[in-house]
């Protein structure tokens, strides 16, 4: 890697930041590509990403992945917003285009990707999604026009309601809503083709837990979670012991860098590289 001045420099802003897999994976891809940019970690506390922003500006720093806490509140800084940063109220990638902040959203099409690329034709699947957090809801936004039918569960009822009245807005289609709990889930789970976890829930340290009950696990399922510590959550140990097809939370976070990346570079992600260097970094953790 040959660092100039003319390198572009890229990173991630959160808090914690320390256990983020990003620079792997960007880094990974960029040395790939032979480009001239370099990607590192930035932790920002709540109350400094004003000037984190300013700092973005003055230093030039061409791009940023925005994470926990700021996801939302980045908002209020940005110059343009694309069309689904709007409707979510929240952003995870910001281009520095001479100055003016443009910022986007790629978990949703994250998601999508992951499903897609690893053989789920959406147009035909009832999908069950679980969560209705900053995930869950960008999952929602960009995924109800793809499929023949979604159903979103929530804990919190407020959150739920919320999503509901901002999908409205937007689509005109028929979504259904409901609260997460046992009995919810057994009869969703019954008429659903995809299941895809955007809770914390199996998230390390507690990855005892699974969100469903095995038992009502069936092999016709495709099942995705988008927690990816560790890479295989009970969720889909259970349903991997039941022959359901699975899809882990790394595939979702090498696609949604990939988009980061490309917005980026302007160049076509090279996800096998990103994918190698995320796995290798995470075993290596778990060592
Ligand atoms: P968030 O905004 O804090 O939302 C958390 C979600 O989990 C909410 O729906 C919350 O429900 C639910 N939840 C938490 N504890 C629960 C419990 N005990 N019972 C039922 N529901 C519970 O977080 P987020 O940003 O959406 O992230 C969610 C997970 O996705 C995290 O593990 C994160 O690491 C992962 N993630 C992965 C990727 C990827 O690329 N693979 C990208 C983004 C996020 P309530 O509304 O009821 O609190």
């Amino acid at each position: 890697m040959d660092i100039s001045g003319k390198t572009k420099i890229c990173g991630v802003i959160g808090n914690p930041i320390q256990h983020t897999l990003s620079p792997t994976i960007q880094n990974a891809a960029f040395n790939h590509l032979n480009l001239d940019f370099i990607f590192t970690a930035f932790k920002v506390k709540a109350t400094e990403l004003e000037m984190a922003i300013q700092g973005m500006r003055s230093l030039n720093i061409y791009g940023l992945n925005v994470t926990m806490p700021h996801k939302n509140s980045i908002i209020k800084y940005l110059d343009e917003k694309d069309p689904l940063v709007r409707s979510l109220n929240s952003a995870n990638t910001i281009v520095n285009k001479k100055g003016r902040l443009f910022g986007f959203s790629t978990d949703g099409i994250g998601a999508i990707k992951a499903l897609q690329e690893n053989g789920v034709d959406l147009s035909s699947s009832k999908v069950l999604l679980l969560g209705a957090g900053g995930a869950g809801r960008a999952i929602a936004f960009s995924i109800i026009d793809k499929v023949e039918d979604l159903v979103v569960l929530n804990r919190d009822p407020a959150k739920i309601k919320n999503l509901e009245f901002d999908l409205k807005l937007k689509f005109n289609k028929n979504i259904h809503y409901g609260l997460l709990s046992e009995n919810s889930l057994k009869k969703n789970l019954r008429s659903s083709d995809v299941l895809i976890n955007a809770t914390n829930i199996g998230m390390k340290p507690n990855s005892n837990l699974s969100i469903i009950n095995p038992k009502l696990l069936t092999s016709d399922l495709t099942v995705m979670d988008i927690v990816y510590t560790p890479i295989e959550t009970k969720l889909l140990a259970d349903a991997k012991k039941v022959g359901a097809k699975t899809i882990d939370g790394v595939e979702m976070l090498i696609y949604q860098g990939a988009a980061s990346f490309e917005l980026w570079t302007d160049r076509k992600a090279p996800i096998e590289i990103m994918r190698l260097a995320a796995l290798k970094q995470i075993s290596k953790r778990c060592n």
